[in-house]
């Protein structure tokens, strides 16, 4: 019976040793540990078998089935045994729940996967699998940083600025007077191939651009021919301040024209605009 059980809750580590079902519904599954490695210390990974007590957690799991689960682990709480930790006591940690973790693995790869490739947004994601919002975003920040590789090297890079989400007033430092804050992001673009989107940063200033850019490889740097931007004196200050040593700065043909228009006294020639514009030059 239990080990039908351990089989059917699908969670390796774990044994299941009873299932109550509650006046709500709820399914209470008790759990002890199976894993030897479970009492492995987690700071200096030496193995104790000297047990202090024991205690009750509840980690959050995948639903299964209409009704909830809730998962009642009872672990051994061990005292390290090794005279260099620093660490005194630890319970059992498995690979479905390392340590410091309120929620199984597979529960943070199923909300990943739901935000991140099924596009669902956080919140929802969250109400349906009965954790908060802060704990969603992180298995999905978790998912993100697997699953992202690092840019390729480009040799067109646009950059441009992208409104995020709407102004909102807030008190200055004195809490007497309401400033208004505009959320814009710097958008990274690979121009030349197909990478699309490369990378996202909170600002549009030159540190903004200068941080990012120093964050990548020397070769992606490096290999940087042409920079197209839009008329942004900040982004044109980054670029030029010996960050990408290759890149000449290339004004779209789409914002020089959009600023001709608005000042109608533009003294660009047709020569000028020509060499503003980038192979690939898009908006
Ligand atoms: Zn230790």
């Amino acid at each position: 019976m239990a080990d039908a059980t351990s089989l059917l809750l699908g969670l390796e580590g774990l044994e299941v040793t009873g299932v109550v079902t509650q006046v709500d519904r709820v399914r209470v599954v008790d759990v002890v540990t199976t894993d030897p490695e479970a009492s492995r210390c987690p700071d200096c990974c030496v193995v104790s078998r000297s047990v202090k007590d024991r205690t009750v957690t509840r980690p959050r799991d995948i639903r299964y089935g209409d009704d909830p689960i809730l998962l009642r682990w009872n672990k051994t709480r061990y005292r390290c045994v090794n005279q260099e930790c620093a660490r005194v006591t630890f319970t059992e940690s498995i690979s479905q729940v390392p340590p410091r973790r309120r929620t199984t693995t597979r529960l943070r790869t199923q909300i990943g996967r739901s935000v991140g490739e099924a596009a669902r947004s956080v919140s929802e994601v969250a109400t349906g699998v009965g954790v908060s919002w802060p704990t969603a975003h992180a298995a999905f920040v978790e998912h993100a940083e697997q699953v992202l590789i690092d840019p390729q090297p480009v040799r067109v890079l646009g950059i441009d600025e992208t409104r995020r989400g709407r102004p909102r007033w807030i008190k200055d430092a004195d809490g007497r007077r309401w400033v208004r804050v505009d959320p814009w992001d710097t958008g990274f673009v690979d121009l030349g191939g197909d990478q699309g989107l490369l990378g996202q940063v909170e600002g549009r200033t030159s540190a903004a651009v200068t941080d990012w850019l120093t964050t990548q490889s020397e070769q992606f740097r490096t290999e940087i021919t042409h920079v197209v931007i839009d008329p942004s004196a900040a982004y044109a200050a980054a670029v030029t301040d010996t960050v990408l040593p290759n890149a000449q700065v290339v004004v779209d043909h789409f914002h020089l024209i959009k600023l001709c228009q608005r000042h109608r006294h533009c003294g660009a020639t047709s020569g000028d605009l020509r060499r503003s514009r980038s192979p690939r030059a898009q908006t």
